[in-house]
């Protein structure tokens, strides 16, 4: 049985007027709705006082740690705070497009590859890109909004690191924090991405007891998707770019880029083959880092060979004035003069 879902996707892009307000009313509402469970007199929200060790077992929490539904121990909570202590030892503020993509879950991917087929960056408001993808096919919305959250925009827009060009080409290869408006974002990944400091959006302070006790994985479809295109596309660099030049043009970093309805479009109907495996952009961009080492590796070494060849080389000019010297009764140091005189200007 093939399971791979294929749904047309040509018309996924809305109009890009008014997308912001689209994806603002969505993040209100998530959070209106995790306010009200958090208040609610039965909430089933694991909080970090819960996590410290105050929670009470006659709330009767359930947790899948384990692999089944059962009642949530005291002992499961010392489990979890062990995990939320590895997973803050883990980052140091944001995190890399390609570690997004390698601490995925391979499920994530495969669904990455196959269901989300385009991220357009649409508007950017200094450091912040926001990004829409289309919905996989068993999804109740068409298109989703992934926030990038780029931590290096003002230092890349500083102008130390070339032209717009260059400097994007860096600037997508550094940490960034992330958050999309899906469900799969909400329930798995937001609290690891807030105590791993790389969401860059609400706060979330529940802990994933039902559906991700271990704290597998980092992000859903949407947001690799995105990532892949962050490592490698150039219609992203471009589109960095811009942000950057404009910034130094208007000598502000706090500028807004907006992607036109027509150029959006171009880049949302790109053909099928066009678009990236998410696995093969993996292996490509670990295959050019693997390169590029051993180019500095092979560099290093050179550089240290001429000054060997350098030393030989005087040692054997050296031998050649000695024995000139002899046949013309010169000091060494005067046949070197007489030939330093000789040489062109
Ligand atoms: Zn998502």
């Amino acid at each position: 049985m093939a399971t791979k879902k294929t749904a047309d996707l040509s018309g996924w892009l809305p109009k890009l007027r008014g997308s912001a307000a689209d994806q603002k009313a969505r993040a209100a509402e998530d959070a209106a709705q995790r306010r009200a469970a958090g208040k609610a007199a039965n909430s089933i929200i694991l909080t970090a006082k819960d996590v410290q060790g105050e929670y009470d077992a006659h709330r009767a929490l359930m947790t899948t740690m384990g692999g089944q539904v059962r009642p949530l121990t005291h002992s499961d909570l010392a489990t979890f705070r062990h995990n939320v202590r590895l997973m803050q030892g883990r980052y140091k503020g944001g995190i890399r497009a390609r570690q997004v993509l390698e601490l995925s879950m391979p499920d994530d991917r495969a669904r990455a590859n196959e269901q989300i087929r385009f991220a357009v960056p649409v508007a950017a408001h200094g450091s912040q890109v926001r990004f829409m993808t289309n919905a996989g096919p068993d999804s109740d919305v068409t298109h989703h909004h992934v926030i990038v959250d780029f931590l290096s925009y003002s230092s890349a827009a500083s102008g130390a690191r070339g032209d717009g060009m260059k400097s994007a080409a860096w600037l997508r290869r550094e940490p960034l924090r992330v958050e999309c408006d899906c469900g799969r974002w909400r329930y798995w990944f937001r609290y690891i991405a807030t105590i791993g400091k790389f969401n860059a959006g609400r706060d979330e302070t529940g802990y994933p007891k039902i559906r991700n006790p271990n704290l597998h994985g980092v992000a859903c479809k949407h947001i690799l998707r995105v990532m892949a295109e962050v490592e490698s596309s150039t219609s992203i660099q471009n589109f960095l770019s811009r942000l950057i030049d404009k910034a130094r043009a208007r000598d502000d970093n706090r500028v807004n880029v907006q992607m036109s309805q027509d150029e959006a479009k171009k880049l949302s109907g790109k053909p099928d083959a066009h678009v990236r495996d998410v696995e093969t952009t993996m292996r490509a961009r670990q295959r050019a880092r693997d390169r590029a080492a051993a180019k500095r590796a092979s560099k290093a070494e050179a550089t240290l060979q001429p000054k060997k060849a350098a030393a030989s080389s005087r040692r054997s000019s050296r031998l050649a004035a000695e024995t000139l010297g002899a046949q013309f009764n010169l000091s060494p140091e005067q046949v070197m003069a007489i030939l330093a005189q000789a040489k062109p200007q």
